[in-house]
């Protein structure tokens, strides 16, 4: 059953955390109750009751408790499940908050002990709660931690310098995992938490900054940006730098004149134009006889890359190549072949395809496009014999700051703040049934008047065959419906890729009016003639592929307008539709996304390979994570490698730990 729990072995129980507690301090009787204070009360169970909203489906539970005298009224909103777990006559601790409510106390979602006929109370304590398996119970656990702590917490080694722990307020591990378990107070518990989630987020931060150092000592092409490259670049676009832009050249310029791998991830809401910052800095390489590879994840945008450049170089020299999947065998050997013996300055392409099997002549510079699903572990690393390229990372949309601390924590961060001039602002509406018709006689006028439009259909998260499907009947019905008469086109990911190409193609040609597709559409597309958009099942999107898809129709310099419909069933969802409708800044909505859905959901700790935390949680403790990254960094700048003796422990722990994970192997 502890397996399940994921612990095998003492250390392991030591370890396992508690996921909350209860708080057992202030026990009083129920004639004694304030208002808004965390106090507990015992009684028996008088009466149960529910009710659900047949309108909102919101259920209430409602459970009498009886005190001798007095009572309290536990509630429990959207729960209904609690109503199972109380029967007549049953003796229950509560702990809660209590809320006069008219003449009765009442408490919220109270934390809830069941006695046993003939047991007492526990003691006016603090008590852990742990996560729990089928047959397993709380107290059973309770007491098998207890056992461990009497009999090996004093193995415990000590991870961090004494010096260390004093200057950084941090309990010794003895003291801090006893009271993390079983606290004298809240001060205790506080304090013994702290150490914690300190030492977890301190070891990852301590891992990617070994990550790093281990880069830094590698080697890599000098490219330094001369007045005259620097100019002949800048004659190549068609329009002037915005500041921004100018601002992280010169960011990534500097990396690049070092003779050690530049590792710099680029952040900009969508059409903020980090494209001609990757474009200078490929460039850059090839001024200096580098070959540079533009990765992109679809291949739709590999080759929106390859016209891109065709466009700014047709008049150069510089040689180029799209690289993709399903060129004939001939052809991709002799791609393959000019690649290796540097004929070709600038090859784009699908990661996979560049992964596989690709030599490269003289590789100065990787950069990554619209990477925000990979983290540390699937970063695509050309790993090669000889000086290593520099690399650069773009990301899709903004990240918050927590999660790029954590996922693109060992490199450097370069931040696109503002977006080309003349950019018109786009109208969000969020809609419902009744709003259809007018939409659409809206989006059939701005058809008229020469402009072009996307439709989105349902996301079917895991499903692409129903996803398509769904893309299928929508085109079917709009061509026979509202948008019947005009030039329509079908995009989505089980098209061939030819097809997928074709229709791309006529669609920025102007040949096809609008796109129904599904949301392949979501990354990067750059159409700037395209300024409506229609998403549909708005609800099952979240913030940030709303935010992308929106991106698609902000590119112009006329407005954009965007209808969502949506039916969202819950709160959260409600929110996040709202929030979209209401707010255009790419960073706002991540940041506010990443509070509504929480880390786990938005970036998986374990889908990015890192080993899952046991204490810390991102939303919570975002200052400790700042503080643990400069403290982590500071660490490594003095002590690199961490080869003094009194960091043996600490290296090693974190070894243990993230080792694997970030490929620690040949650190010191
Ligand atoms: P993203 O950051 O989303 O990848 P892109 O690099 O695709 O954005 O740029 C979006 C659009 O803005 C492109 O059509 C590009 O040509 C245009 N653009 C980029 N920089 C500028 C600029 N400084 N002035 C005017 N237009 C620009
Ligand atoms: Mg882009």
């Amino acid at each position: 059953m502890l397996e399940r729990l994921g612990v095998r072995t003492v250390s392991d129980l030591l370890f396992l955390f508690p996921r909350d507690y209860q708080d057992l301090t202030d026990f009083r009787p129920m004639t004694q109750l304030e208002e808004d204070k965390w106090l507990s009360v015992c009684g028996r169970v008088e009466e149960v009751d529910f009710r659900v909203s047949p309108q909102t489906g919101r259920s209430v539970v409602g459970v009498l408790v009886m005190g001798e005298p007095g009572y309290v009224r536990a509630v429990w909103f959207n729960q209904l499940f609690m109503r199972d777990k109380f029967c007549r006559g049953q003796r229950v601790v509560l702990t809660g908050r209590p809320k006069l409510r008219g003449m009765v106390w009442e408490m919220h979602h109270p934390k809830v002990i069941w006695l046993e006929p003939d047991e007492q109370p526990p003691p006016g304590r603090i008590l852990p709660i742990y996560p729990l398996t089928e047959g397993l119970q709380q107290h059973q656990l309770r007491r098998l931690v207890e056992r461990a702590l009497d009999d090996y917490a004093g193995y415990l080694e000590e991870a961090f310098p004494s010096d260390f722990l004093q200057s950084h307020r941090l309990w010794p591990i003895q003291r801090a995992i006893r009271q993390v378990h079983f606290p004298d107070d809240q001060a205790s518990l506080q304090q013994a938490r702290r150490r914690f989630i300190y030492q977890e987020l301190f070891q990852l931060q301590l891992a990617l900054a070994l990550r790093r150092q281990g880069q830094t000592q590698r080697q890599a092409p000098v490219l330094q940006a001369t007045a005259l490259i620097d100019a002949r670049i800048r004659r190549l676009f068609p329009f002037e730098l915005t500041e921004g832009q100018n601002q992280v050249i010169r960011q990534i310029a500097e990396d690049l004149a070092k003779p050690t791998p530049m590792n710099r991830l680029l952040q900009g809401d969508v059409g903020s134009g980090k494209t001609a910052a990757a474009v200078y800095a490929m460039l850059l390489a090839v001024a200096h006889g580098y070959q540079a590879v533009l990765m992109a994840p679809t291949e739709i945008l590999a080759r929106q890359h390859a016209q891109t450049l065709e466009g700014l170089l047709s008049a150069s020299r510089v040689r180029r190549a799209l690289l993709v999947g399903g060129l004939p065998e001939t052809e991709r050997t002799e791609l393959l072949r000019r690649i290796a013996d540097g004929q070709i300055d600038i090859i784009v392409g699908t990661q996979a395809v560049i992964q596989k099997d690709v030599q490269f002549a003289k590789l100065g510079l990787v950069v990554i496009d619209e990477q925000h699903r990979f983290g540390v572990r699937q970063r695509a690393w050309l790993k090669r014999a000889g000086l290593d390229p520099h690399y650069l990372v773009m990301t899709a949309t903004p990240i918050p700051r927590t999660l790029t601390m954590v996922f693109f924590g060992d490199l450097d961060v370069s931040v696109l703040r503002d977006s080309p001039p003349g950019r018109q602002k786009v109208h969000t509406y969020l809609a419902d049934e009744s709003r259809r018709a007018a939409w659409w006689a809206f989006f059939r006028k701005k058809l008229d008047e020469g402009r072009q439009g996307y439709v989105v259909a349902p996301l079917v998260e895991g499903s692409e065959a129903e996803e398509t499907a769904n893309a299928v009947a929508l085109y079917e019905a709009l061509s026979e419906g509202e948008l019947r008469g005009y030039r329509l086109g079908l995009l989505h990911g089980r098209l061939p890729t030819d097809e997928k190409d074709r229709v791309m193609d006529r669609f920025r040609r102007r040949e096809l009016q609008v796109l129904v597709c599904t949301s392949v559409i979501e990354v990067g597309v750059d159409v700037p003639n395209a300024t409506l958009m229609t998403i549909e099942g708005g609800e099952r999107f979240g913030l940030a592929q709303l935010h992308q898809l929106r991106g698609r129709i902000s590119r112009g310099g006329t407005p954009g307008f965007c209808c969502v419909f949506a039916n969202p069933t819950t709160e959260e969802s409600r929110q996040r539709l709202e929030a979209f409708q209401n707010t255009t800044d790419g960073f706002a909505l991540a940041e506010l996304d990443f509070k509504l859905r929480g880390p786990g959901e938005m970036f998986g700790v374990r889908q990015h390979g890192l080993p899952p935390f046991l204490i810390a949680d991102l939303l919570r403790d975002a200052e400790i994570l700042e503080e643990a990254r400069q403290d982590a960094q500071t660490l490594v700048a003095s002590d690199p490698g961490l080869a003094r003796p009194e960091h043996a422990r600490l290296r090693q722990l974190t070894l243990r730990r993230y080792g694997h994970a970030l490929e620690l192997g040949d650190v010191g």
